[in-house]
């Protein structure tokens, strides 16, 4: 484990995103949940859903959009809104490219038990894998494509179809301090500027592409004009927002109701299997972050534990010195992906380092494979030739950025 200063509560490191601790030593979103846990009036917050719901109701082909990923949070948001409310919604769902099998089960088993209609898009694989270098490069954080497309997506659904309410799942306020439980969160354009989009716009993203991808390729990722989502008098919320968040219920009434199903997750204790299932390229992803702030996803689901009271501080100190760091074994698919070396991907993520973490690459161990490592899709990799393209193109950016 590294030496990083943690939070006296949880065990959230200073490196973070957002986090500032008090003069005790504990973090602020430990404090933010002392706020969520005493503050709110839930049953008021219910209510407010209520009317909303009301608003909406009856009036266009679909009462709402959910958009949806298969995970246990939209899972949940999914079934409370048709179980609760009867609202026939319209799930969409973005597919990044990376969809484990079980995954995919869960999905079509759970919009058939509630009896819903499901609409996947899956963008332009070609456009995918550049968009993943670039921001790569640029970010340390490969996901660009998938964090807008996510976000945007749905909102272009809900134009074209004119379906207004959109209900998203858990708020933001869960796990940063970006918002706090006392505002309710509207997911807007200004909240996918704030912290969806990584400070890129798809405008930028074009022109960082070299200008060579047609522009249209690029509007699955662009949040939808203002114009016209009043046109359609949009609301898209949280549904965390209006009724108290609890994974670890939400999962067993999922797994209940629907036999959704947790699964395996690199470099993750099994206790946590129902977590960031959706995506095999979920380990590189953590990997990343690892070479960047020296903590990944037990540092996370620890503090969360800790903070409902259902893990001791030093349980989850183990727990991360067992499972954190480790290579893992998806990272060879996503270098073959892109056509990167591992030493290439090394240096590129080493240069998104959050201070004062310092990773030295001489100590990681090697993880394991999960069961399905080997039905996991394997795509075209990008040809040699457009990686380097891309590649010079970025070098040739830095240096002009650094005055050289
Ligand atoms: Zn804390």
């Amino acid at each position: 484990m590294e030496d990083l200063r943690r939070c006296t509560k949880c065990v959230l490191p200073e490196t973070h995103e957002t986090i500032v601790f008090n003069e005790d030593g504990v973090c602020n979103i430990c404090t933010g949940q002392v706020f969520k846990e005493s503050s709110i009036n839930w049953q008021d917050r219910k209510k407010e859903l209520d009317k909303i719901v009301e608003t909406y109701r009856g009036k266009y082909d679909y009462d709402c959009i959910v958009p949806y990923s298969g995970g246990k949070d939209s899972t949940w948001t999914l079934d409370y809104l048709v179980k609760e409310y009867g609202l026939k919604p319209l799930v969409v769902c973005f597919d990044h490219g990376f969809m484990r099998p079980n995954l995919l089960k869960n999905t079509l088993q759970t919009a058939k038990k509630l009896g819903v209609d499901l609409h996947t898009f899956t963008p332009n694989w070609h456009v995918v894998r550049k968009l993943m270098l670039q921001s790569l490069l640029e970010k340390g954080d490969f996901c660009w494509h998938c964090h807008t497309g996510i976000f945007s997506y749905p909102m272009w659904v809900a134009i074209k179809y004119h379906v207004p309410l959109v209900i998203w799942g858990e708020p933001s306020a869960e796990y940063t301090a970006y918002y706090s439980y006392d505002q309710i969160e509207e997911v807007d354009e200004k909240r996918f500027n704030r912290f969806v989009n990584l400070g890129i716009s798809s405008d930028d993203m074009f022109v960082r592409l070299g200008g060579e991808l047609d522009p249209r390729d690029l509007k699955p990722y662009t949040y939808p004009p203002l114009s016209e989502l009043r046109k359609i008098e949009y609301r898209s919320i949280c549904l965390g927002s209006y009724v108290p968040w609890d994974v670890k219920k939400n999962v067993a009434v999922i797994h209940r109701d629907l036999g959704w199903k947790g699964d395996q997750v690199e470099n993750v204790p099994p206790e946590f299997n129902y977590e960031k299932i959706e995506c095999y390229m979920q380990g590189v992803r953590d990997y990343i972050k690892y070479i960047k702030r020296g903590y990944t996803r037990p540092t996370h689901l620890g503090s969360i534990d800790i903070r409902n009271s259902r893990l001791e501080r030093d349980e989850a100190i183990k727990m991360i010195s067992t499972y954190e760091g480790k290579r893992p074994p998806s990272l060879d698919l996503f270098l073959d992906f892109l056509g990167l070396t591992e030493d290439q991907f090394m240096e590129i993520v080493q240069e998104h380092m959050v201070s004062p973490y310092k990773h030295d690459p001489k100590k990681v161990m090697p993880g394991e494979k999960t069961h399905d490592f080997d039905q996991w899709q394997r795509h075209d990799p990008m040809p040699k030739k457009e990686t380097e393209e891309q590649l010079k193109r970025w070098q040739r950016r830095k240096a002009v950025q650094h005055g050289s």
